[in-house]
């Protein structure tokens, strides 16, 4: 037997019709409601669009201001380094000038009085052109020590080989040497070049030779040496540098000082700086000759450090400063690789 389905199971037709009427009142009241609120929400959107529109402008309005603002600042700074130079300039002008005058002039007397063999006039010209050739020297490393800080040292490149710059410095040092019994042994001679400033290269190797001859007491030994030496960089390929050490056995340098006497003006112990020369055992000096002499040799893009097991007036442990130079060969590759 078939029973059959409420569905199937016929209705009034008028109820039916009433009900249908019902449901199509509540849909057209869902679509109205729909509508306020799509229209609502259209509304709402041309506002928030407005509002984007003008946080927009407001921030463009904000940065173009900032920039005028940098832009100002950076004309006043480079106006003020522009300056800075001009006035470093100046000053080396105005120092060096008449200090030339006053060495040439003493120097001259010097070559007079020399023949007159009286030792009292001897010792003050002799002191007349030691003191100026200090003032020169200091003037001269207060200006490198600018130009460091100012980046405007500027350097002269060409290939320089080692010994070019040791050969005159031995030269330079060999009386005094021989006076304070002290012994420099140079092992450098057989060094590839490296492309440098050969002058400022020069003064910085003076300036290690003339602190090894300074903290190092009568009957000491300074050691130069060389080899090359190659570094992993991140790419995998490896930068080959000079490494050159001088070694001396002096006083040494306590560890916590170790990076602190590459800042300009810094020195340690009582130094004699107004009455000693550079080459006396504590020899006096102005602090500023490493300082320099890492400027240089950072401008090299080498680098420069100290070693020492530490400070001892009675043991002398010695001090040894490694200096490391781009190697002429690998620069030249380097730049191949650029072009
Ligand atoms: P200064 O003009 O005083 O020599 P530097 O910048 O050349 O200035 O050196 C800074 C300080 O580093 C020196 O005052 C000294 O104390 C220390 N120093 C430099 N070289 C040596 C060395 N070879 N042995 C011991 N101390 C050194």
């Amino acid at each position: 037997m078939n029973i059959p389905s409420e569905a199937q199971v016929t209705q009034d037709p008028l109820a039916e019709i009433a009900a249908l009427r019902t449901k199509i009142e509540s849909l057209e009241r869902e679509i109205r409601d729909q509508q306020v609120l799509l229209e609502s929400l259209a509304e709402h959107s041309d506002s928030l669009q407005a509002e984007l529109l003008d946080f927009n402008l407001q921030l463009e309005q904000r940065v173009a201001e900032r920039t005028a603002e940098l832009q100002t600042a950076y004309q006043v700074l480079e106006k003020m380094n522009e300056n800075k130079s001009v006035f470093i300039d100046l000053i080396a002008h105005e120092l060096r000038t008449p200090l030339t005058v006053i060495k040439g002039h003493a120097q001259m007397l010097q070559s007079i009085t020399g023949s007159l063999h009286n030792e009292v006039v001897d010792r003050f010209v002799d002191g007349l052109v030691k003191g100026a050739e200090r003032l020169e020297a200091l003037v001269n490393s207060t200006l490198d020590v600018a130009k460091i800080e100012n980046s405007t040292l500027s350097l002269t490149k060409r290939a320089v080989y080692m010994w070019e710059l040791f050969e005159p410095i031995e030269a330079t040092y060999r009386k005094v040497l021989e006076a304070r019994g002290l012994k420099l042994t140079v092992d450098i001679a057989s060094l590839p070049p490296t492309l440098a400033d050969a002058k400022l290269l020069y003064r910085t190797f003076d300036e290690l030779i003339s602190n090894a001859v300074k903290y190092t007491p009568d009957g000491g030994q300074i050691t130069v040496t060389g080899d090359i030496y190659a570094t992993e960089t991140e790419d995998a390929t490896s930068d080959s540098f000079l490494h050159i050490s001088v070694a001396d056995t002096g006083i040494g340098i306590a560890p916590d000082h170790h990076q602190l006497i590459f800042e300009k003006f810094y020195q340690l112990g009582k130094v004699e700086v107004h009455s000693s020369s550079r080459t006396n055992y504590r020899g006096g000096g102005p602090g500023l000759g490493l300082a320099v002499a890492r400027g240089v040799i950072e401008a090299h893009k080498g680098r420069i450090w100290a070693e020492s097991p530490g400070f001892n007036e009675q043991t002398f442990p010695g001090s040894t400063f490694h200096v490391l130079l781009p190697l002429l060969t690998w620069e030249l590759d380097k730049q191949k690789k650029q072009e």
